[in-house]
């Protein structure tokens, strides 16, 4: 995941801060300093490290905020404030013109950057808007973009118009913008062409479409993977072509975490989506509150709470949210939290997303998801009675479950201490593991 390890040397920073009653100008200083030295090493731009720490020690130093009751809290609070302030603040949508007036949208991007599934990707979140997107294939020089994009539209239900290779991109785009109004679409997205690196005729070209085209939004794809280097392309093509916004991709993989904290100071561009994934339902809007609390290991509930409304059964999550207010929380219901919990991107997935679990001190042994399998066929093998009351499995029982299930005693015995665990887990968090997200969320 990404951030991983700036999250874990931020934690570390902030409970030796936390750690402290009173703080002097010294201690922040020197925390500050690791601040600094994580922030470099997730490979942020250094004048942008430079100019954030900067501030912070500047707020942090006041009179008010040492003399105050929880001084290292503050702290905190001030870089987490910063940091948001960094990514943007605000969320930026894509802008678009209203009713049947159409958008046109110019997909740019170095090549392998993730523009074409992420052309398909917008398409998907545009027409759920209620819009009528079509993609138009402008990359010429690989024919292979071009089946990409058509399969991709295809799987979002969205047309894809294409006139194969031997046209210029601006002719593709304007042809497009007509074929469009022809056909009732109300946003074109074109799919340019990318290189391996900037270079003069991909300019050239982006150029010529833009002076030829009425361009309303210029997005610019960048792969989150390449850090700094995806920093100094976002701007090279602000410079050359003018962004709108920036879509950050592969932010799923191990990055630093450099370019989503760079990027925005640097060319002055917002993030409007993050790529979280291949699968064309993997982009998430961006929200840079959100972002910097996944980044400081505050967690990111929000999210987690969103993806909990798509995939939760509401129905289940109250029921389970009653049992479990009854103490009459079983094994089925276990079963059913945890592939509940599968559903919403697996336990690793939703633990890194609670607060003060970003880092890697989750006990991942508990949360192992190939397990879940074993962890079936022995509560499958449990009696009714057993399944809904645990404390009647006596050494005999679990005897017979564990050859019932093939497997050994200790797995059973295991499995039994995990669901106790989760059970004490669940009371002290109300609002994880299924039975609470109902009450989380409000319903
Ligand atoms: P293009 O050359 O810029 O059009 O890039 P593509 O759309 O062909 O993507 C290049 C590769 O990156 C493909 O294998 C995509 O599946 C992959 N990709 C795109 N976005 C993401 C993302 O957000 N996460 C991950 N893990 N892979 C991505």
């Amino acid at each position: 995941m990404a951030f991983e390890s700036l999250t874990d040397k931020l934690q570390n920073v902030f409970k030796n801060l936390r750690s402290k009653g009173r703080l002097t100008q010294e201690d922040v200083k020197a925390a500050l300093k690791e601040v600094k030295l994580a922030l470099l090493e997730a490979d942020v731009s250094f004048k942008v490290v430079k100019q954030f720490i900067k501030t912070v020690e500047e707020r942090a130093i006041g009179q008010d905020v040492l003399q105050s009751l929880t001084p290292g809290q503050t702290v905190i609070k001030i870089v987490n404030e910063e940091m948001v302030h960094l990514m943007g603040s605000d969320t930026t949508e894509i802008s678009l013109k209203p009713g049947s007036e159409i958008t046109i949208i110019m997909m740019i991007g170095l090549q392998g950057a993730g523009k074409t599934t992420t052309t398909a990707k917008i398409a998907g979140k545009l027409k759920s808007k209620g819009k009528k997107p079509l993609l138009a294939a402008c990359d010429i020089y690989r024919p292979a973009a071009i089946k990409q994009l058509q399969i991709n539209g295809e799987k979002q239900g969205v047309d894809v118009f294409s006139m194969g290779e031997g046209h210029k991109p601006v002719n593709i785009a304007k042809a497009a913008v007509e074929h469009a109004a022809k056909n009732g679409c109300n946003v074109v997205i074109l799919d340019t062409a990318g290189r391996l690196h900037v270079d003069e005729d991909m300019m050239n070209e982006l150029v010529e479409i833009k002076e030829n085209v009425e361009i309303h939004q210029t997005i610019l794809v960048v792969d989150a993977m390449t850090g700094q280097d995806a920093v100094n392309v976002a701007g090279m093509f602000e410079e050359k072509i003018g962004v709108d916004g920036v879509i950050l991709t592969k932010l799923d993989g191990d990055t630093r975490g450099g370019a989503a904290l760079s990027i925005r100071a640097v060319t002055g561009r917002p993030i409007l989506y993050v790529g979280m994934g291949e699968k064309l339902s993997d982009l998430e809007q961006f929200y840079p509150d959100r972002m910097a609390s996944r980044i400081l290991g505050m967690g990111d509930i929000l999210t987690l709470i969103e993806k909990a409304q798509v995939d939760i059964d509401e129905d289940k999550a109250k029921e389970m949210e009653k049992k479990l207010k009854k103490a009459q929380f079983g094994f089925d219901d276990y079963l059913e939290s945890m592939s509940q919990m599968k559903k919403m991107g697996g336990f690793g997935e939703i633990l890194k997303m609670l607060p003060g679990m970003g880092g890697s001190q989750v006990n991942l042994d508990m949360i192992d998801e190939k397990a879940l399998g074993k962890t079936e066929a022995i509560i499958l093998s449990m009696t009714p009675t057993e399944r809904t009351n645990p404390d009647v499995l006596n050494p005999a029982r679990k005897r017979r479950i564990a050859v019932g299930a093939g497997v050994d005693i200790s797995e059973v015995n295991k499995l039994v201490k995990q669901f106790e665990q989760a059970r004490k887990m669940m009371k002290q968090m109300p609002g994880m593991m299924g039975g609470g997200l109902g009450g989380m969320m409000g319903k």
